[in-house]
């Protein structure tokens, strides 16, 4: 059993999953994105909302500011006023009153205001010498008069300033208590209106700034009194790090100096923290209260709620969108369930419609059988028409299937099976024999387990029964061997082939191992990448493998294997496999019988051209290539060539002569160049039919010149190089038929060379051979080139004179005759002087009557002494 990987376990709740999505219908599918395009609309909504939220809360927030500031405004006015007043009062009462009514003013006026708010009353003359001061253990040790405010700013304002008024200034380190503080002043005027020194007080920034921090909420938020030039007086928090800086210049208040309040939100200079700043000016005086809320905490709990809401939403939408998704599958599954029913319904009904389902129903113990309509049409019967009882069965049960069936029938209804079933014979109203499948189920048993009621029904398979003859005739008549192949390699089926082929002891080997047919162990092993390639690629591989027969012999296979189902990759697989050994061993017959001819081709002592039928270079060798190219060529590259484009390779006349498709088989070409050329055409028929060319090309240039010398040795004298007797007589016989034929005549001569055996006796044999030679010479000068000199033999020779008559050829006689007398031979013993006689007579008759003419002729002259000439004599002329 093959083990699937872990990942396989997961794989059927998936496939379902896929499954289902089939099902999932386009209506379904809407809904589910409606429904995400409504949560999408919703928290479009949803984020614009929080959005506004936050908006609103900023918007609260800076309106709170803006009342605080403006509530400040007023409390700072009020008490302003208050100090004012005080300072007017106090004023007129130290230039009116006794020092005693005045001290007493000041210790009211200190009880009147918040205990803390004002620390300290001063009254400076006109130098600016302190000349009171309201606190007593503070006084320094000299008394008042021994400190001056002389260079303090607002001194010297109210020194030279016309009109007496409030100021209020920056705040200083007081001189006296050491302490921070924002002095409040007033100047002093005599009766006359004269300046006459300055009554302030000191008011402790330490003091508002505890006011202000009662008045908010948290110490992350400011508030910051402000001279209107930007000047801190006092500020909620971190008031020590700003009491002598001032606000950026670019403040609103600084710049606008018309408009009364305003707000804007930055982080604050002094410690970083942003906030909405509202800011108000102090009516009547030249105060500014600015209240910063803290942005952050402000909108924290907004923030907060947001959040918390946002959350909620998430949840709430993932478990919208996740039911919606539930409901669409809960959909797809009922549809499919619908369709399914539907399919099973459609099956059931065409089953039943098409009459190849019929029904029974039997009582066991009565043996009344009903059968419906259907199951007697299926027969050829109408309802009613057949007996009611078993007996119907029996009797139309074809006899070699009645015990079956109704032995399978028994034993159902004596409770041995859970199901009746069998398959058989029936036979039809018209005789013939249809194969059906029975089934049935007791429906009510007795308490011993016997069937009291039997029903079922009865199906028309003979179309399938007949397909599956046909089938199974098909697979085992076929010439491939068959096999069906689980995914463990082990044998479903196999057709009668491949049990011929495969099958040792020629039973089917259905439930064997696939390895029966390889050759070995490690065959089968790698075979198994087949397998791979055909799951994973396609549905079908094709390969030739080696494969062992039952009889033990390794044969060669053509093996296709496709799967059963192509939907199933991991399914059965179909291997047909066809026994090609015989068509493999041709082929490497044909392949080695090519190679062979390859190298005889490559090795041939000539050139080989092949043409197809289409005049295409099939076959050429390197001979060929050697013996023609004008330049180096490969015989690889003449093929594929056509004819008409060899040009371009061999010389013009080598196509037109030796190459040529006039090449008349076998034939001779002479080339320009000397060369001689033996070629022969072969036109070779194929089985089809096509007609190749084979030309075979040799170079005869050698041999023809070898033949020539031997013919020239064969028909010339050695000794002298003139032509010998045979040749002589070759061609007597052909100037005689010429003659013969009204042509022209001519002469013949006879020479013999006097006393020539003297000559070999007194000088030797050498000599005399030198004198032939020397007779030879005499001869090709005198000669014409018509004629022809031949030696006969010994020191004979013979001339053929064409086209001469005799007292032409008497005067060559006899000039032949003189230029030898005339002529020596010089040895090394003296010179030789030899003559010669000569026989002449006319071309007539045949040679050898005409020879003896001649040499009777020359006799003659011998006989009337010799170095003369003689004709022979007219009358012996044949007419
Ligand atoms: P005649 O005048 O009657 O012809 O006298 P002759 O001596 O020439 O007699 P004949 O023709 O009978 O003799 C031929 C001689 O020529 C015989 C032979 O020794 C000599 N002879 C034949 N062939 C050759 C040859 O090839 N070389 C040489 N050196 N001598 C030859
Ligand atoms: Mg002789
Ligand atoms: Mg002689």
């Amino acid at each position: 059993m093959v083990t699937t990987p872990a990942t396989g376990r997961s794989a059927p709740p998936l496939r379902a999953a896929r499954m289902l999505l089939r099902h999932v219908t386009p209506r379904s599918l809407a809904a589910l994105l409606a429904m995400a395009l409504a949560c999408l609309l919703y928290w479009l909504l949803l984020l614009d909302s929080q959005r506004g939220q936050l908006a609103q809360t900023e918007a609260q927030a800076r309106l709170r500011a803006t009342q605080m500031s403006a509530t400040l405004a007023i409390q700072v006015e009020t008490l302003v006023t208050g100090l004012e007043h005080l300072l007017r009062s106090l004023s007129t009462g130290y230039m009116n009153s006794s020092k005693r009514d005045f001290e007493h003013a000041v210790r009211s006026a200190l009880t009147i205001f918040p205990p803390g708010s004002i620390s300290q009353i001063g009254v400076a003359d006109a130098q600016g010498r302190l000349v009171y001061f309201s606190q007593s253990h503070n006084a320094p040790p000299n008394g008042p008069a021994t400190i001056s405010v002389a260079d303090r700013d607002y001194f010297h304002l109210h020194a030279t300033r016309d009109t007496p008024r409030l100021h209020i200034a920056q705040p200083l380190l007081g001189r006296v208590s050491g302490q921070w503080v924002i002095p409040f002043s007033y100047p002093l005027l005599t009766q006359d209106g004269r300046f006459a020194g300055v009554v302030a007080l000191s008011v402790s920034p330490d003091y508002i700034s505890g006011y202000f921090r009662e008045v908010l909420a948290t110490n992350r938020d400011v508030a910051v009194l402000l001279l209107d030039d930007g000047a801190y007086l006092a500020r909620s928090s971190m008031q020590n790090d700003v009491l002598t800086r001032r606000v950026p210049p670019d403040r609103e208040f600084l710049r606008t100096p018309s408009q009364r309040h305003g707000e804007y939100r930055l982080p604050s200079p002094v410690d970083g923290v942003e906030r909405y700043y509202a800011w108000h000016r102090v009516t009547h005086y030249p105060l500014v209260v600015s209240i910063g809320l803290d942005r952050e905490h402000a909108l924290q709990r907004t923030r907060d709620t947001l959040r918390d809401s946002l959350w909620r939403n998430v949840l709430g939408t993932v478990l919208i969108l996740c039911a919606a998704l539930w409901i669409v599958l809960l959909f797809a599954r009922q549809h499919r369930n619908h369709e399914l029913l539907a399919e099973s319904g459609e099956r059931h009904k065409l089953a039943l419609e098409g009459g190849s389902l019929g029904s029974w129903d039997w009582d066991v113990g009565n043996d009344h059988m009903i059968f419906d309509p259907q199951w007697c049409a299926m027969l050829g019967y109408a309802p009613g028409e057949l007996a009611p009882t078993l007996d119907t069965v029996r009797r139309l049960a074809h006899p070699d299937d009645r015990d079956k069936v109704l032995g399978s029938l028994d034993a159902h209804v004596r409770g041995q099976t859970e199901v009746f079933e069998a398959e058989h014979r029936v036979r039809h109203r018209d005789g013939r024999w249809i194969w059906v499948h029975a089934r049935g189920r007791a429906t009510h048993r007795t308490n011993d387990g016997l069937a009291l009621r039997v029903t079922g029904t009865q199906a028309d398979i003979s179309q399938r029964v007949t397909e599956t003859l046909l089938r199974r005739a098909l697979l085992d008549n076929t010439g491939a061997a068959i096999f069906l192949a689980t995914p463990e390699r082990s044998i479903r089926f196999s057709n009668q082939r491949a049990i011929d082929i495969f099958s040792d002891d020629g039973r089917p080997l259905d439930g064997r191992s696939m390895r029966v047919i390889h050759c070995d162990d490690n065959a089968y092993e790698t075979f198994q990448v087949h397998y791979r390639q055909l799951r994973e690629g396609g549905g079908s591989v094709r390969m030739e493998s080696r494969l062992r027969t039952r009889h033990d012999e390794i044969r060669w296979f053509n093996l296709h294997g496709t799967l059963l189902d192509p939907v199933q990759p991991d399914g059965d697989v179909i291997w047909t496999m066809i026994d090609v050994t015989e068509r493999r061993r041709a082929e490497e017959a044909l392949s080695a019988a090519r190679g062979r001819l390859g190298q005889i081709i490559e090795h041939f002592p000539g050139g080989i051209l092949v043409e197809n039928e289409d005049g295409r270079v099939v076959v050429a060798n390197q001979t060929l290539c050697d013996l023609f190219a004008t330049t180096p060529t490969p015989a690889a590259g003449l093929i594929g060539l056509q004819h008409a484009a060899l040009r371009q390779r061999f010389p013009r006349e080598v196509l037109d002569t030796v190459l040529s498709h006039q090449t008349t088989s076998p034939g001779e070409a002479l080339l320009a160049d000397g060369r001689s050329l033996h070629a022969t055409r072969i036109p070779i028929r194929h089985a089809t039919e096509g007609v190749d060319q084979l030309w075979i090309v040799h170079d005869v240039t050698e041999q023809r010149r070898h033949e020539q010398t031997l013919e020239r040795l064969a028909s010339t004298d050695t000794l002298t190089g003139l032509a010998n007797r045979h040749t002589f007589l070759e061609r007597l016989e052909i100037e005689l038929a010429r003659i013969a034929r009204g042509g022209p005549g001519g002469m013949v001569a006879m020479l013999d060379l006097d006393h020539f055996k003297r000559v070999n006796d007194g000088y030797g044999h050498a000599a005399g051979d030198a004198v032939l030679v020397h007779l030879a010479g005499i001869l090709r000068r005198v000669l014409r080139r018509e004629d022809m000199a031949a030696r006969l033999g010994g020191e004979e020779f013979a001339l053929l004179l064409p086209g001469t008559d005799a007292a032409g050829a008497a005067t060559l006689g006899e000039r032949l005759r003189s230029a030898l007398e005339h002529s020596r031979i010089e040895t090394f013993k003296g010179d030789i002087h030899v003559t010669t006689s000569i026989g002449l007579a006319p071309l007539a008759g045949d040679a050898r009557t005409l020879l003896a003419r001649a040499d009777a002729a020359l006799y003659q002259a011998k006989n009337e002494g010799r170095n003369r000439v003689a004709m022979a004599p007219d009358e012996d002329v044949p007419a």
